[in-house]
């Protein structure tokens, strides 16, 4: 297998973040949470997009790269945080984000705006449109470009959860059980397969707030990034478990995802949002609820980050 370190990457968090007990929502599930803190990966106001970027955007250097696209909902984590990345790297960025959605000076739109960002929102839902925008505005701008797919969910982009388990194995604990959100498939594709080279026997639960094929985004992503890495590993769906949170649609509040950063607010003073970990909070609820842990049993939530839609709410 080839080493995680012979990827090129540029170093643009703070690792490793941390591991935090929940001691009184422990308590009140009864078995043993605890919390990766990728909500303070160091870029931005944080989040999982940080640890795919590193990999995603020392490829775009790599390439010679001086223009960086990416895409998503109005109020995208992953397109402030390119924003900022690139910021930070020197690299001109356009963000051609969809309509959809809060496209109001707040959340996201209120960061980007405080960045410079250029921002150019199109009228579609068909990303192959907006994938055709990017390569007329790149040929417009005459500059190499680069473009990152919605959410930084490829194989390459993958990695950054393949390593982030690499990052919790270092850390020392084992846990039985590694629960996060999935809305484009990068990080729980990343940490499904992290899982099976560096925690074998954690089981791997994403929590999906998007009504996606995610069985087999997952699983294709998991296999595209073990070619990567050149490991034979056998791959199946039975790899990893998922359950659907998205409740009324995709970064729209659901009242058990709102349950969940409410009660994390009061318990613990930690900030979840509405649109992913919240909901995959209370994904992480249910399955106490309905016995899937015993009291012996270590959890860990990913905390992906999410603070913009906090501030974003519809
Ligand atoms: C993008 C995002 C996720 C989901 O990660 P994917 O790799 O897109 O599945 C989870 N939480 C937050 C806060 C995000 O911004």
């Amino acid at each position: 297998m080839k080493s995680l370190d012979s990827f090129p990457r540029v170093s643009l968090g703070v690792f490793p973040t941390p591991i935090q007990r929940l001691d009184n929502v422990s308590a009140l599930l009864g078995t043993n949470v605890y919390v990766k803190r990728d909500d303070l990966t160091g870029l931005g106001l944080g989040g999982n997009k940080t640890r795919k970027l590193e990999f995603l955007l020392a490829d775009a250097k790599a390439q010679g790269a001086q223009l960086v696209f990416t895409t998503g909902g109005a109020q995208s984590n992953h397109a402030m945080l390119t924003a900022a990345a690139s910021a930070r790297l020197g690299l001109k960025c356009i963000l051609v984000l969809k309509k959809r959605g809060v496209t109001d000076c707040v959340g996201n739109q209120l960061l980007e705006k405080l960045m410079g960002t250029d921002v150019r929102f199109v009228d579609t839902d068909d990303y192959a449109d907006i994938y055709e925008e990017m390569d007329r505005i790149g040929a417009e701008a005459g500059l190499p470009y680069y473009k990152i797919p919605c959410g930084g969910s490829n194989a390459l982009g993958s990695l950054g959860y393949v390593n982030c388990v690499r990052e919790i194995a270092a850390q020392g604990e084992h846990f039985d059980f590694l629960v996060c959100a999935e809305g484009s498939g990068g990080t729980m594709a990343g940490l499904a397969l992290g899982a099976k080279l560096f925690l074998p026997g954690t089981r791997v639960c994403g929590m999906m707030v998007d009504s996606d094929p995610f069985e087999r985004i997952t699983l294709e992503l998991m296999r595209e990034a073990a070619a990567l890495l050149e490991t034979e590993l056998p791959l199946s769906a039975a790899d990893f478990e998922l359950r659907d949170l998205c409740g009324p649609g995709y970064a729209i509040p659901s009242a058990e995802g709102n349950a969940a950063v409410s009660l994390l607010a009061a318990r613990e003073g930690l900030f979840l949002d509405p649109v992913y970990t919240g909901k995959a909070f209370a994904g992480l609820i249910q399955m106490a609820e309905e016995g899937r842990f015993r009291p012996e049993d270590k959890v860990l939530f990913l905390h992906s980050g999410g603070a913009g839609g906090l501030f974003a709410v519809s």
